[in-house]
């Protein structure tokens, strides 16, 4: 099955020919500090008659389209009920009809993360399992379960959304988003130069110099040198670093975790920023109850 798929982001958008567990061609479309889909859907139209083209695949053979916004976003009814200031203007925007009138194909939207999840699950690091928590560490922090082998969405799409926003020191620093202490103001990309600068020894670090523009690059080639401000990293990571995020994460879960049954699996995710894309099958072939 062939399928078009995209993956709204913070920098840019990803345009993506899938069939099956296959990425068969992908683009990326920088939108800027435009965070509007009025005025990236168009590129996103164009893109797909480009991949289509190149490809030679007519859009009457594909599935549908999916697309995966970092937004609440209820995938029964297509909406996007909550922006958070990332494209506003996708809320009450018919994607459904844009999709129809451009390429006569049904869509399927749903929030980034859980379409990585899905991505995961059918053609990555979670295949085989029908429990699965997938968090995503980086500019921001994404996390999604899915339960018996469906998505946890409940009555508001929000159920599962293990996000950034949820409140991990009461005692920590403001938020983009207003509240105190959550998890994306202590230990994500954005606010890692924020954490440096309240480090008491961040003077002896090797990280002084940068650390007014840190990143986890940095940070954690840093840590791998034994770096002392390597327990800055929150758990937050990325995936290219797994070697030294996991086994602190399996280590930490196997201490705390109350499983009396066994073990929780920590694995990096295996498609990198690809997982979104690869979601679009099951995504279109989901049946809602
Ligand atoms: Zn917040």
């Amino acid at each position: 099955m062939k399928a078009l798929a995209v993956d709204f982001g913070g920098s840019h958008a990803t345009c993506g020919l899938v069939e099956d567990d296959r990425l068969i061609a992908l683009e990326k479309i920088d939108v800027g500090d435009a965070h509007s889909v009025n005025s990236v859907l168009p590129q996103v139209a164009e893109s797909f008659r480009r991949l289509l083209g190149e490809n030679a695949v007519s859009a009457e053979t594909c599935a549908g389209v999916a697309m995966g916004l970092p937004s609440i976003v209820d995938a029964r009814t297509g909406a996007v009920l909550d922006s958070r200031a990332k494209y506003e203007d996708s809320v009450g925007f018919d994607l459904a009809a844009w999709s129809r009138e451009q390429f006569g194909l049904a869509l399927r939207a749903e929030n980034d993360a859980r379409m990585a999840l899905l991505g995961e699950r059918y053609a990555g690091a979670a295949q085989g399992f029908s429990n699965v928590i997938m968090m995503t560490l980086g500019t921001g922090i994404g996390g999604t379960a899915m339960i018996e082998g469906k998505l946890l969405r409940g009555k508001h799409a929000q159920a599962g959304c293990l996000g950034g926003h949820l409140p991990v020191l009461f005692t920590g620093r403001r938020c983009m988003c207003g509240a105190i202490g959550c998890a994306e103001a202590e230990g994500s990309s954005w606010a890692l130069p924020l954490v440096a600068r309240d480090w008491p020894a961040i003077s002896t670090s090797r990280l002084a110099p940068v650390s007014d523009r840190l990143n986890f690059e940095e940070l954690f080639h840093a840590a791998e040198l034994g770096d002392t401000v390597e327990i800055l990293v929150m758990g937050g990571g990325v995936l290219k670093r797994e070697a030294t995020i996991v086994p602190f994460v399996q280590k930490y879960l196997d201490h705390h975790a109350w499983t009396e049954w066994g073990k929780v699996q920590v694995k990096p995710a295996q498609l990198g920023n690809n997982a979104a894309l690869l979601g679009a099958v099951p995504l279109l072939t989901e049946r809602f109850e």
